[in-house]
């Protein structure tokens, strides 16, 4: 039995060490992506895998702990009130050895005042598999030096949601106090929950202190900065013929681990698709964005973290939408045209304060919902009609198996499968020869 345990740790050692060899280092992270609506509530959790089991345990156990408390709090059925909880995440690699997590949250519900919004960080040391605290980075008498900066800074920063008075009594030089920060390549970043320091109307305040102008207890070297612009070219370009046939796929909510498999399927079958995605993640599954338009299809705006788009002001709703733009923008050198509301929902907020244009579906899959591919398929093959905008996910395994049901035979149909985009250029095709 000895032998045997001691045979499975060598194995699992080994497998370990090619397996981190081997991978790329993009890959150190993945997303995990869970949406869902019913009736009463919205809800976009979407956290980071780091494959550290101890800061993965640590992550899940808090998105466990905010699911629980927000359907046991704020999803109350009889009251017929919408609640959404939002989480979202922040990743910052500091260098080789220390990573800053923040996790967003966000609560908002028709009975709630002011939508309740917290932050949760994790400065975690790699090296020695460990989350560092405030006292790994700064001694006791740098922290009295460290508070009375933070309390200049932060009446300075806030003049009218700080009470001057109460932030004597409450920043002291104590390590507790500041358990809410993160390590970033230039700063320390302070956060403090709403009334932690202000009136709850404030929301988090956060404020940033200059790495190099603080002596730090450890040494932090910097790795180099990677900044890239990358124009991606189309290399291939499929003939469509605007008198047959078409309908478009889209896959909303990555670009996520199954977005290169959807990609090698579409491309099996000569198909354009429709990719609406989150600006959140386009850096870190970079390539496979890139890939999209390199294939011919086309990219969407699906907004930046999947915030329910209709319960935002003019000004949250155009960051949403801009911040998307441009990473996606900056990563493959595509303009998106199009946009695709969170949860389907739209209002005049969003009609009158963009420029791309909204792009519902009239074919809904519930890929997200039904696990079964077949039964997934079964809601397209035979169903659909020229036309059709056809909803689906790049985030979950059976979209792939149903679309490998999807594909061959709606081929047989005599379909072509077209980006959105194409789709509305054919149509004006046929309308302009019609009324000629
Ligand atoms: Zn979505």
């Amino acid at each position: 039995m000895k032998k045997i345990i001691i045979l499975f740790i060598t194995m699992s050692l080994l497998f370990g060490i090619f397996w981190s060899l081997g991978r790329d280092k993009k890959m150190e992270q993945e997303i995990e992506t869970i949406i869902k609506q019913d009736q009463h509530m919205v809800l976009s959790i979407i956290y980071p895998k780091t494959k550290k089991p101890k800061l993965d345990q640590k992550l899940k156990t808090q998105i466990e702990q905010s699911y629980d408390e927000f359907m046991k709090n704020y999803v109350i059925p009889e009251k017929n009130g919408h609640a959404e909880l939002n989480i979202d995440y922040q990743y910052d690699k500091v260098n080789d050895r220390y990573l800053s997590i923040i996790l967003d949250e966000f609560i908002s519900t028709n009975h709630l005042a002011h939508p309740i919004t917290k932050k949760y960080t994790y400065v975690f040391d790699m090296k020695e598999n460990r989350f560092l605290t405030l006292e790994d980075f700064i001694e006791k008498n740098e922290l009295k030096k460290l508070v009375i900066r933070l309390q200049k800074q932060l009446i300075k920063e806030n003049p009218t949601c700080i009470n001057v008075k109460e932030l004597s009594t409450k920043i002291t030089p104590e390590y507790k106090n500041f358990t809410t920060f993160t390590l970033g390549k230039e700063d320390l970043t302070f956060f403090f929950q709403p009334y932690e320091i202000a009136s709850g109307s404030c929301g988090i305040i956060e404020t940033k202190v200059p790495l190099d102008q603080l002596s730090l207890k450890i040494d932090i070297e910097l790795g180099e900065e990677e900044k890239k612009f990358e124009k991606v070219i189309k290399e291939t370009s499929k003939i469509i013929n605007p008198n047959e046939k078409m309908i478009a796929i889209t896959f909303d909510d990555g670009p996520g681990k199954y977005t290169k498999d959807i990609l090698s399927i579409l491309k099996k079958y000569d198909a354009n698709a429709t990719f609406f995605v989150l600006g959140n993640k386009v850096e870190i599954y970079d390539e496979s964005t890139r890939e999209i338009i390199k294939q011919g299809s086309e990219i969407g705006n699906h907004s930046y973290n999947h915030k329910w788009l209709i319960k935002l002001d003019k000004e949250e709703f155009i960051n949403q939408v801009n911040m998307t733009q441009d990473i996606i923008k900056r990563t493959t050198g595509f303009t998106p045209t199009l946009l695709r509301p969170t949860y389907g929902s739209t209002n005049n907020i969003i009609r009158k304060n963009t420029n791309l244009d909204i792009v519902l579906w009239n074919v809904d899959t519930l890929d997200w919902k039904i696990k079964k591919p077949k039964k997934i398929a079964n809601r397209v093959i035979g169903k659909v009609k020229d036309g059709d905008i056809i909803l689906m996910h790049d985030t979950h395994k059976q979209t792939v198996e149903a679309l490998k049901l999807i594909l061959p035979e709606l081929k047989k149909e005599g379909f072509q499968f077209v980006t959105v985009s194409e789709l509305k250029e054919a149509k004006m095709i046929k309308k302009f020869n019609v009324s000629e």
